[in-house]
């Protein structure tokens, strides 16, 4: 059966696509069949697969305003072996954000899309943009779970309620199954006395919605997209590389607690 899961925070910056690209490809590494959605205007998540957001035929875009075929817009990324597929975005997808507000189901037009594929994927993995848009309110209506990147800062507490109430809504009025995924510390500093504190604050409160893994400051993380590669290829033995392979393996655990027999 498969998991959608929308990695989502209306703040900026706080490694939302460092997560989406590194937890595909670490699934895959695992032989899951991995689809990842750019759903980000900035097509960072593309770039980071090593696909070339300004030569693609058809983004993520085409899709949601158009009746192309879901294939026609797909893009393969080979490695790690067996690979995932990447539904790839650049600044069109801006253009699809206006187009959607004038649309009748403008909300489910992501989640539409994806039910023709549900068979082919075993985790559907979306990246989202820094707001709390139609485009992430697409992800969120088509979503199982929403994995939350937080960083371990001040005002990370502050965004994550707002983003908490944008959950709650979604499933009251459009959603009723979507849930929290998971509360993932990202860009950890065990020698930052804040960072330290916010994150005990975190798992006081949300228990266990966070993540065991913590994903450290690594510096290998923040250069292998400049490579159009994910950690695992770039640096396999990097912290960044062994706290993304731990990620995805509590994704699957969790995962399989929920449903023990797929
Ligand atoms: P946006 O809101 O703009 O989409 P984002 O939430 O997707 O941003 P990322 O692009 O993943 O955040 O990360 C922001 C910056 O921090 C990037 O330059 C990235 O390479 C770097 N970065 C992310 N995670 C880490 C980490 N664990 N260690 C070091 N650098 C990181
Ligand atoms: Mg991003």
């Amino acid at each position: 059966m498969v998991r959608i899961i929308a990695v989502a925070n209306q703040k900026g910056g706080v490694g939302k696509t460092t997560t989406a690209v590194n937890l595909a490809a670490a699934l895959a590494s695992m032989k899951r069949r991995v689809l990842l959605v750019d759903m980000d205007p900035q097509g960072n998540a593309t770039m980071g697969c090593g696909v070339d957001k300004h030569t693609i035929e058809h983004s993520s875009c085409d899709l949601l305003l158009s009746d192309i075929p879901f294939a026609a817009c797909l893009q393969r990324v080979a490695e790690p072996a067996p690979g995932f597929d990447l539904l790839p975005s650049n600044a069109d997808l801006t253009a699809a954000e206006v187009g959607l507000i004038g649309s009748a189901d403008r909300e489910r037009r992501l989640a539409k899309i994806l039910a023709t594929v549900v068979d082919d994927y075993e985790l559907i993995i979306i990246d989202c943009p820094p707001s709390l848009n139609m485009l992430t309110l697409n992800a969120l209506v088509a979503a199982h779970g929403v994995l939350i990147p937080i960083q371990c800062e001040y005002y990370a507490l502050e965004g994550l309620s707002a983003l908490i109430d944008t959950i709650a809504q979604v499933r009251e009025s459009r959603n009723s199954g979507l849930q929290i995924e998971g509360i993932l510390r990202t860009m950890h500093d065990p020698r930052n006395n804040l960072a330290n504190q916010v994150s005990t604050q975190l798992v006081t409160h949300f228990t266990d919605q966070v993540y065991r893994t913590i994903i450290p400051r690594n510096v290998r993380l923040a250069e292998a997209p400049s490579h159009g590669l994910s950690v695992l290829l770039y640096d396999p033995v990097s912290k960044g590389a062994v706290s993304y392979l731990a990620l995805a393996s509590e994704v699957l655990r969790r995962n399989h607690k929920r449903h023990p027999v797929s």
